[in-house]
């Protein structure tokens, strides 16, 4: 079915061509100036009567998980153009509609960086990716990035659906809320299962049927500086801290989705085997990813798929929970 879009008070609206001319012929036989009235009017309220239930509320933001970026998903997706959201904390970047067996979706190239200003404070683009899509009204994301196995018992190409995670070296800002100027007043977010348990359990249930390495469903990520790649005596630092895979940037958005209260989990993959764990090219890492590539993106698109069936049992955790109160006195009133 062919679909008009219209975006009226910032919201998307489908129009469907087909359902309007089919109304005119029924109309054909018996025509008369009353009838046309009738499918003008049809027409014009078409937007407001099937569009209003269309809302987009599902998110992924991509990383090295899912390949070159502006090939993801396709062939599979339907595309339907890209925005950028104006945040009190500066422009987004690039926001691509897509729709997946009818499931609209948006997707935001590698962290957020495209655009991303010369001059733009350190991670400021995480900022006002997260910002955009909370003001979009989205409640659940996808994020995945490869990274180094510090686990000795990772290979190259296997999936890392991680549980937790440690943040070193931080350089960017701990607080999206503060830094975007958004504001969650009387609701509290808890790191006490820092990634959404629903959504790495869609992950775990779709990489199972058709990931043709191996699947790991529980593990810590460690995110240092991203300037570089670490050194042997680092790697085995974290090793020793309790983390079993290093990279970038997804510790950051795993911190701003719960911020934010957004339903968020990770495809994490493995590019290589960290430094001084076993030796590797460049050339590895660009060969794992492609492999990694190959299967990651249909496993996630069906993921998306199944969202809106999803029956969450992560309550308040994912979301915030409510209070009443300051910290040191619950009977405050603002
Ligand atoms: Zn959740």
């Amino acid at each position: 079915m062919k679909c008009l879009h219209n975006r009226i008070n910032g919201t998307i609206y489908r129009i469907h061509k087909e359902e309007i001319m089919e109304y005119m012929m029924r109309q054909k036989n018996h025509f008369c100036i009353f009838n046309l009235g009738l499918a003008v009017l049809a027409f014009i309220a078409m937007p407001f009567h099937l569009g209003a239930e269309e809302k987009t509320t599902i998110a992924v933001v991509g990383g090295t998980s899912f390949g070159y970026p502006p090939d993801f998903g396709k062939g599979l997706v339907e595309e339907e153009g890209s925005f950028t959201v104006q945040t009190k904390s500066g422009e987004s970047p690039p926001i691509y509609r897509m729709r997946y067996k009818d499931v609209p979706f948006y997707y935001v190239r590698m962290h957020g960086e495209e655009g991303r200003k010369e001059n733009q404070k350190q991670g400021w683009h995480f900022v006002t990716t997260w910002a955009a899509l909370h003001q979009l009204g989205v409640t659940h994301a996808f994020g995945g990035a490869t990274g180094g196995s510090i686990n000795t018992g990772y290979d190259f190409d296997d999936l890392l659906i991680a549980d937790d995670l440690i943040l070193y070296a931080n350089q960017r800002p701990q607080n999206v809320l503060r830094a975007a100027g958004v504001e969650r007043k009387g609701v509290f977010p808890s790191f006490a299962e820092p990634l959404c348990p629903d959504l790495r359990r869609l992950l775990m249930e779709e990489s199972k049927k058709s990931y043709h390495g191996r699947i790991h469903t529980s593990g810590v990520i460690i995110q240092d500086d991203p300037a570089r790649f670490e050194t042997p005596a680092e790697i085995r630092m974290m090793r020793t801290m309790g983390a079993d895979w290093v990279s970038h940037n997804v510790g950051t958005e795993t911190i701003y989705a719960r911020q934010l209260g957004i339903h968020f989990a990770l495809l994490n993959s493995v590019s290589n085997p960290a430094v001084g764990t076993r030796p590797f090219t460049f050339e590895d890492m660009q060969n794992s990813v492609q492999r990694i590539t190959a299967g990651s993106g249909p496993i996630l698109l069906e993921c998306i798929a199944r969202v809106p069936r999803l029956k969450h049992t992560c309550g308040v955790e994912c979301t915030g929970e409510p209070y009443t109160g300051s910290y040191t006195n619950p009977k405050e009133v603002e």
